[in-house]
């Protein structure tokens, strides 16, 4: 049922802007489910002059306390737990299995974890590094931070970025993807009923080209914090880079999934048909590019097919389904278009890679096999269910693939090895590499790329340092008014005294 929403939640309520008319659409039955009017770039002042009113008095809150919101957030969230994956469901057409079993919880335990994150936060040691000073670190909160987040995981994505800006001491103004804002919207209302002051958290509902670029570029922005493709990263970065603004980059990625030839092939198969099918294969990190050793390849190729061909593909809200929708029609056409060039190129399509008939942005689990590595579906993110299948002779070629191109967010090796194991957690340029495994995150560890596919981080205590500015200070301990230092300045005695 659609309803009327507002676009904005802004100094602590709903707010309705008076841009565009907007449907946010269920892209598994194309209806829509909220109507809205999104906020304009001229809003986007508005958002930031609020958050910069409510700075002071966040960032000089206790520890305690801006721990003690959190943690009655993340309890706001796990009781509105039915409600947010509702909402995740109905705007991206991922499974509620999904929603309930990853999207969910693991936004709660991040908020958990930043709770305890906000207690932590504490500067080096204080000492005499010149035998006349005292010199200590501290740490402060870096101030408003414009965030934009993707569709893919609405709320995680937000709460990724939400999190440790809030638990520095930061203030936020954040910018959902105009096609999923609902989980956003709600995650601020929670947060508001959780105590956190009004103003510390804007919502801001509107177009990339002009509310996105508006907060990159604008010059009350502290830090603009950005996850999303490498093409509108960079541009979010020129924007930034007007007002010499500090930016953190979650961007895209084409993960390697390496398998040597002494690897469980069952375990590589299932883990294969697992990471590459996340979300829809709508995954920043999921495995997109297998890269097999030749004398294991004809079976792990086949075991996917297998195992693909098993996957339900359906109705989101049915918990039977294995995989819902895809983010939009024009992004399932997009993806399609990948396969049909695979196609025309003389690539082997050993499953799916047919856009099946009926309403909904429904594709079915691909893989695509004997890939060459010149082939555009190998260099390019498609951001859907489809796996490619590279065979190699020996390590060097494996590693070497893994490593053919610009992205470097995600990989894994599959091997019992461990020299090679070793090897490729070494040599594999990513931010993560998993070992035997691929895709689970954990609140505790950092996730973030290198290469085009950004860089800082979110999650861990790692990501705090994108919202904290270091500040030195030193303190003369000496009392005296005629320092030696000043010789190399001046050497007249100036009237002062040496006492
Ligand atoms: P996108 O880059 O199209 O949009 C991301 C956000 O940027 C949206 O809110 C959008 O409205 C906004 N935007 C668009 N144009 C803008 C502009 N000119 N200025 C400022 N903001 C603008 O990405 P998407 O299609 O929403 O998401 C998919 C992409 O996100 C994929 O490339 C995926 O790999 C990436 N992603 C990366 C991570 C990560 O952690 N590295 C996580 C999730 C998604």
């Amino acid at each position: 049922m659609t309803c009327s929403h507002a676009a904005g939640w802004i100094a602590g309520s709903a707010h309705a802007f008076h841009g565009l008319e907007h449907s946010v659409i269920d892209p598994a039955t194309g209806e829509a489910v909220a109507t809205m009017h999104l906020a304009e770039p001229a809003d986007v002042d508005a958002a930031v002059e609020v958050a910069r009113g409510a700075l002071p008095g966040w960032s000089s809150a206790t520890p305690a306390h801006r721990s003690s919101v959190l943690a009655q957030l993340a309890r706001r969230m796990a009781d509105s737990a039915d409600e947010l994956a509702e909402q995740e469901v109905a705007q991206t057409g991922k499974t509620i299995r999904m929603a309930t079993e990853f999207d969910v919880p693991g936004s709660v335990d991040n908020a958990d974890f930043f709770a305890g994150v906000a207690r932590n936060l504490e500067g080096k040691a204080s000492a005499e590094y010149s035998a006349d000073h005292t010199s200590w670190i501290r740490r402060e909160a870096i101030g408003v931070v414009g965030s934009i987040t993707p569709w893919n995981y609405p709320l995680q994505m937000a709460v990724w970025k939400v999190l440790p800006a809030l638990a520095a001491g930061c203030s936020v103004v954040l910018k959902p993807a105009e096609l999923t804002p609902l989980t956003t919207l709600t995650l601020a209302r929670l947060a508001t009923e959780a105590g956190l002051p009004d103003g510390v958290l804007s919502v801001i509902t509107g177009t990339g080209p002009q509310v996105g670029a508006a907060i990159a570029g604008h010059p009350g922005v502290d830090l603009v914090t950005f996850t999303g493709s490498t093409a509108v990263g960079r541009s979010v970065m020129a924007a930034a880079a007007t007002n010499g603004t500090r930016v953190q980059l979650e961007l895209g990625g084409k993960a390697p999934f390496v398998v040597f030839d002494d690897a469980d092939v069952q375990a590589a198969i299932h883990g294969a048909v697992a990471a590459a099918l996340i979300n829809g294969g709508q995954d920043c990190t999921a495995a997109t590019r297998a890269i097999v050793a030749r004398p294991v390849c004809d079976e792990f190729v086949a075991g996917v097919a297998e195992v693909m061909a098993q996957v339900v593909v359906g109705d989101p809200r049915d918990p039977a389904t294995d995989m819902g929708s895809l983010i939009s029609i024009a992004h399932r056409d997009r993806v399609a278009a990948l396969v049909e060039h695979a196609r025309a190129e003389g690539i082997r399509v050993v499953t799916g890679g047919t856009v099946p008939s009926g309403a909904g942005a429904f594709y079915p689990p691909t893989l695509l096999a004997e890939v060459t590595p010149a082939a555009k579906v190998f260099t390019t993110e498609v951001f859907g269910p489809v796996l490619t299948v590279t065979a190699v002779d020996d390590d060097d070629t494996a590693i070497g693939l893994a490593n053919d191109t610009p992205y470097g967010l995600a990989a894994s090796a599959w091997t019992r090895d461990v020299y090679r194991a070793q090897r490729a957690s070494r040599e594999i340029r990513a931010g993560c590499v998993w070992i035997n495994d691929h895709i689970p995150i954990i609140s505790e560890m950092p996730h973030g790329g290198m290469g085009a596919s950004g860089f800082g981080k979110d999650m861990s205590t790692y990501s705090l340092d994108e919202y904290l500015a270091i500040k030195h200070v030193m303190s003369d301990i000496t009392a005296v008014a005629r320092k030696p230092w000043h010789r190399t300045v001046f050497t007249g005695d100036g009237g002062g005294s040496d006492d």
